[in-house]
Order: structure tokens, then sequence, then C-alpha cells
């Protein structure tokens, strides 16, 4: 992969906002919360996370609609100002550092499967999870990001935190 090559796009529905990922996540959270449940209207969110700045936006600036989050830190949806669907959000401690991208707006959202589900103490009853993918009752905790991320996520999400 080139340096101006992304690694995705994706967009709204209208089509108003369209992005590029400039690289893969660094890690893509299944968000089995109940504030993902009522937000996306779904079961779970598909959350790929990624340094902001390699979240190229094109067409129409997106709006921000402020909401609760699981952890309580709240967070920030980034909306279609047009057809509204949510494209990412900033969440928690990273603030806008750091893009959770709804990977169901990637042109290929099976390019973002996930590194974890999390907040499984809420998760439908009826969905199975895979058991190669770790799942964790709420958030997963500093000690499980290593085996989670691997080397070079950990370091990209140490990064964001001393930034
Ligand atoms: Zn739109
Ligand atoms: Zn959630």
């Amino acid at each position: 992969m080139t340096e101006h090559t992304p690694f995705a796009t994706g967009g709204c529905a209208c089509g108003a906002v369209r992005y590029a990922m400039m690289d893969q996540p660094y890690a893509v959270n299944c968000c089995h919360c109940t504030d993902c449940q009522r937000e996306g209207g779904s079961a779970f969110a598909v959350n790929a996370a990624i340094e902001t700045p390699l979240l190229q936006m094109t067409g129409a600036e997106p709006v921000a609609i402020h909401l609760a989050s699981a952890s309580g830190a709240g967070q920030t949806v980034m909306r279609c100002p047009r057809c509204q669907t949510a494209l990412f959000s900033h969440y928690g401690a990273l603030g806008a550092k750091a893009a959770f991208v709804r990977a169901g707006t990637l042109d290929n959202p099976a390019l973002c499967p996930p590194t974890a589900h999390i907040w499984t103490a809420s998760k439908l009853p009826w969905v199975a999870l895979d058991p190669a993918i770790p799942a964790f009752a709420a958030f997963y905790a500093g000690r499980d990001i290593p085996a989670l991320l691997g080397e070079r996520g950990a370091e990209r999400l140490r990064t964001l935190r001393k930034g």
C-alpha cells in the first residue's frame, strides 16, 4: 500500500459526504451497549477506530450531535447534514483525536472485521458470537490491548493517548 492509496472508502446514504480511511483501523469494536442499539436501531454497532487525520473527508461537512455513551464519557456523532447517516463518532478520553467509523458506511464493510465484541452484558440473546473473536462484558482493559490490537495497533493507541 502506498501512502496515497486509501485502505478503504465510504460515505453516507445520499452521497453528500464521502471519506477515505488512509490506513487500516487500529481496532474494530462491535459495541453491544444499549446506547449503540438505540442510536443505530440495531443489535450492535461496528466501530472501526482510526486516527482522525487519517480519515480524509470530502463533500459536505458532517454535523456533530452530542450523545451519551456506555462508558459515561459521552460521544460526538458526526452525521451527514442532508441524509443524517451517522458516519463516525468521537468517544471519551481520545476525543477528536480518534474517529470511530461506522463500518456499515464503508463501500466494502467486509474490510473491517471485528477485533473484539464489547459491552456484551447487554448483547441481545439471539446474537451468536464467533468464539474466535474476543468478547468482553464491558470494555477491554489496558492489559488486553497488546494481544487484541497487535504490536502496531497498540503503539498507535499509545501514541493517540500521549498526544
Ligand atoms: Zn448523506
Ligand atoms: Zn456502544
